[in-house]
């Protein structure tokens, strides 16, 4: 499909916009410069826009005819509390910041389709545009839905989009079923009794314990969980003594980790699961064990219907280059929130090779000002076509 003309001449604005935000990061809840530059735009494009749900997020409504149709599109916001390492020269402005997975980009091409739409309305019904603070981790999604998104906006399906690099930007993936994985966070402490390292007998060792659960921590992926099931359990950290104290058996480890799984099943599973492991270790040892698992995100499932209409929409933007058959993704995003609330579809926009075998969270990465075209096109189409004008 030929990309319409006035997105064409709105690149160059919306290239400076992107690099703009890129200069300029902001991490989660705090996109207090991003969502004032969202808000503006949104209003001087004529679009309603309601601000601070969920703190720093901003809603951008746009109704055209009488359709009674209404859908959410999502960008996030926010940025990475971690230095970026490249030289470019829109460079981070911010220290310790950066925008490390695109989001610059995703905010970008939102506001893109806005402006078309605002401009051509060639649709009828409503569409809310979600800018979401704090995807990173900091729960945005959730404090939005919890704040009212879903009763103030009514959507009848909401659309998330995310650059993938691999991909090329002529490239983009629709694909049916789970996308990304819950992701929680769970950890375990195991209370011994400390003693001179020298006298192990006259104490109970929390380490040896510890280093039993961890040696056996993987057997749960692969001797418990259905084979054909994926996930993942994975300790991060790990506390215990000091190493200017080495004729010291502490009293407690610390250890904490990641699970990660595509089904309620599963994510069930890998609670109880890791939970059993620790107090059957404990026992082993004749220590205590303390458990604690926090649900953080569920899994971002497709639905079959809004997959289909997002297909429909890629394929007349990218033609044979939408791509069908794409891996999920093990890492998290909390659009999963908004696809509990309404049939969601979450696609992954092509951002090019990896430069430098830079991708997601790297110091180098980099959102492709290419990709912008497309991604803005495919908003647009989307809206067109979910809001079919009779
Ligand atoms: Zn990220
Ligand atoms: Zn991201």
């Amino acid at each position: 499909m030929p990309i319409p003309a006035r997105i064409e001449d709105d690149l160059p604005f919306l290239t400076s916009l992107r690099r703009d935000l890129h200069a300029h990061p902001e991490l989660g809840f705090e996109e207090e410069r991003t969502s004032a530059i969202v808000a503006r735009l949104l209003e001087e494009a004529g679009i309603t826009v309601h601000r601070g749900l969920g703190g720093t997020g901003v809603v951008g409504t746009l109704q055209v005819g009488n359709g009674t149709r209404r859908i959410g599109l999502r960008a996030d916001m926010d940025a990475l509390a971690m230095p970026e390492m490249a030289d470019r020269p829109y460079k981070s402005t911010v220290p310790g910041k950066m925008h490390a997975c695109g989001h610059d980009g995703h905010t970008t091409m939102l506001i893109g389709a806005a402006r078309h739409l605002a401009a051509t309305r060639g649709f009828s019904g409503t569409v809310h545009f979600i800018f979401q603070p704090a995807e990173e981790g900091r729960g945005g999604a959730k404090r939005m839905v919890e704040e009212g998104l879903f009763e103030l906006f009514p959507c009848d399906a909401v659309y998330g989009l995310h650059n993938m690099p691999g991909l090329a930007v002529d490239e983009m993936a629709v694909v049916a079923g789970p996308q990304l994985a819950s992701s929680d966070s769970w950890r375990v402490t195991f209370r011994g009794t400390g003693t001179h390292g020298a006298k192990p007998h006259l104490g109970r060792d929390p380490i040896t314990a510890a280093g039993t659960f961890l040696s056996s921590l993987q057997t749960i992926v692969g001797r418990v969980v259905d084979p054909l099931q994926p996930a993942v359990v994975s300790a991060c950290s790990l506390h215990a003594g000091d190493p200017k104290a080495l004729n010291v058996i502490p009293d407690i480890v610390e250890i904490g980790g990641t699970a990660r799984a595509y089904s309620p099943e599963v994510r069930d599973q890998l609670e109880h699961e890791i939970g059993r492991l620790a107090a059957g270790t404990a026992a082993m040892f004749g220590i205590a064990a303390e458990y604690g698992f926090e649900r953080r995100i569920p899994p971002v499932v497709n639905d079959a219907d809004a997959t289909e209409r997002a297909l429909a929409a890629a394929a007349e933007v990218f033609g044979d280059k939408v791509v069908t058959r794409f891996p999920p993704s093990t890492a998290g995003d909390d659009f999963a929130f908004f696809g509990q609330q309404a049939p969601g579809c979450y696609v992954w926009l092509g951002n090019g090779p990896a430069v430098d075998g830079a991708l997601h969270h790297n110091t180098a990465y980099d959102f492709n000002d290419d990709a912008i075209r497309p991604g803005v096109a495919f908003w647009t189409r989307l809206v067109e076509r979910e809001l079919a004008a009779g």
